[in-house]
């Protein structure tokens, strides 16, 4: 007889829905997988004979056949192991094949018949979910699978767990978890993850670049510290996503989803908090932006709607500096596979830092580079023009003063008292944008030209300041509108409904 339940194939976040079919017809003994599998779908053979062992039960002395079906996709990954298992199982009369059909199924099994995690539950959940069907999923994995707000959820630990679940039609896991995980108590919950860490009144003095990361984060801009070493470029970055708003409910799922494929994501589940990612400036291709063997998400996908810190931003290789451009963008990364394209998303706040120079010593006055201008100017020469052009910031982090420094009782502003600015700023940007009719929720950053035009005219006087400073700085057009984009954020900042000079004076200072 033929039974069947479903599972998914991940294209990007996206899923494509899998029917796995299990058959067994007399023959000689053999066990078959078919439908296009990569080889830990083969091997899945292996771990299903050895977990059926594990709990005194024998393959039939028949031919198996496993189809996983639309048979011309490709299939990667472990989590085909309970779908086939539970598949044999219910052709083998063991489990009801009718029950087994209202489940999507995810999970791999070990030699001893236990359930491991596998990435991409969530994903899976919500792809359950849309046809009203439940989920069969690992233990350690029911948080996560919950969060995509299907109730009929199966967690076991093991192999014996899922079967007697299914053949009592007991789904009593899901409530524990309920209590344990409800959003609320999640909100609360002290001991959830943080991607940031520090509080910007840790850092003494540095009013400039505080200002500076403060429109940079108001109106969604990217923003370049360069500086000596040991001016804290790396301190300010780090607590730069702590003064981003929560992620809303529809941002944190798809972060969360994205963590999930990755394989990534703590076991507390949904995460609320804009991400922070570092990677190393020996990062590869494939770890930044995505793709590889495995095609998982990159750093700049894992960064979604938080922030990528590329500290020594000459340091990385240029093709990956370059690659970065396009999903800059766009907000997403698109991967060339053998047969198709996969799409991640990639919408984030780039925070970069650099020396002045190779050595590090430019323009500092107790320790002067022995090679000036040439080291600074070598250095700097291996970004590219377009690629420095993405940064609507730029700002020179210079060492602390010592002054600044032994001033004990200096009172520096918190975290939060900076983050409730840049919410009001954004929540203006917001409903502007929705008045205006732009798509979703539109930051300055993100704004076309046209759309800059419509919201930010200027004035006699700053079209007079503008034609100036355009004429000093040779500005390009690109140039003229990256200005007019922070100088209308630092107005936001200002509650202002026009853009005045001072406004436009200060964005013109950040970009020199
Ligand atoms: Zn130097």
């Amino acid at each position: 007889m033929t039974s069947r339940c479903s599972t998914v194939a991940f294209q990007g976040v996206d899923t494509v829905t899998i029917d796995v079919q299990v058959q067994i017809a007399p023959g000689l003994p053999t066990f078959n997988i078919v439908g296009l599998g990569d080889k830990a779908v083969n091997e899945s053979k292996e771990r299903i004979r050895a977990a059926f062992h594990s709990m005194n039960l024998s393959l039939p002395p028949q031919r198996v056949t496993v189809n996983l079906a639309p048979a011309d996709f490709q299939k990667e990954g472990s989590h085909y192991d309970l779908p086939i298992a539970l598949g044999l199982l219910s052709s083998l009369g063991v489990i009801d094949s009718e029950a087994l059909a209202d489940y999507f199924v995810v999970g791999e099994i070990g030699l001893d018949g236990k359930i491991l995690p596998v990435p991409g539950v969530l994903p899976c959940s919500i792809a359950a979910h849309a046809v009203k069907k439940g989920l069969i999923c690992p233990k350690t994995c029911a948080r996560e699978a919950y969060w995509s707000g299907l109730h009929n959820i199966i967690a076991g630990s093991t192999l014996l767990d899922v079967i007697h679940n299914l053949k009592h039609g007991k789904i009593t896991l899901f409530e524990d978890i309920d209590r344990q995980y409800s959003p609320e108590k999640k909100k609360n919950d002290k001991n959830h993850p943080s991607y940031h860490s520090g509080n910007f009144s840790e850092i003494k003095g540095q009013k400039l670049a505080k200002r500076a990361m403060e429109i940079a984060a108001a109106g969604g801009h990217n923003i370049l510290l360069s500086g000596p070493p040991g001016s804290g470029k790396s301190m300010l970055a780090l607590r730069f996503a702590g003064i981003l708003p929560e992620l809303t409910a529809e941002q944190a799922l798809e972060v969360t989803m994205i963590h999930s494929l990755a394989g990534l994501l703590p076991e507390s589940g949904l995460i609320t908090e804009p991400p922070y990612r570092d990677p190393h400036h020996s990062a590869t291709l494939p770890a930044l932006v995505g793709g590889g063997a495995k095609c998982r998400p990159g750093e700049i996908s894992l960064a979604h709607h938080g922030v990528l810190f590329l500290d020594e931003l000459p340091e990385f290789h240029r093709s990956t500096l370059e690659a970065l451009r396009q999903p800059l963008e766009t907000g997403y990364v698109s991967i060339a596979r053998a047969n198709n394209m996969v799409r991640y998303p990639a919408k984030v706040q780039i925070v970069a830092a650099m020396n002045p120079c190779k050595c590090g010593y430019m323009g500092n006055p107790s320790k002067q580079c022995s090679r000036v201008p040439l080291c600074g100017e070598q250095y700097q020469q291996r970004l590219s023009g377009p690629l420095l052009d993405r940064f609507d910031l730029k700002v020179y982090v210079e060492d602390v003063l010592p002054a600044d420094l032994l001033q004990k009782d200096a009172h520096e502003e918190s975290s939060a008292m900076i983050a409730e600015r840049v919410k009001k700023a954004r929540d203006l940007q917001y409903k502007r944008s929705h008045k205006e009719n732009f798509s979703h929720n539109t930051l300055n950053a993100h704004l076309s030209s046209q759309q800059l035009e419509m919201i930010a005219p200027l004035t006699k006087e700053c079209e007079n300041l503008f034609l100036k400073a355009a004429e000093k700085m040779h500005l390009s057009a690109r140039g003229f509108h990256r200005i007019l984009k922070v100088a209308r954020t630092i107005a936001d900042l200002d509650v202002s409904k026009d853009i005045h000079p001072q406004h436009l004076a200060e964005a013109l200072h950040f970009r020199s």
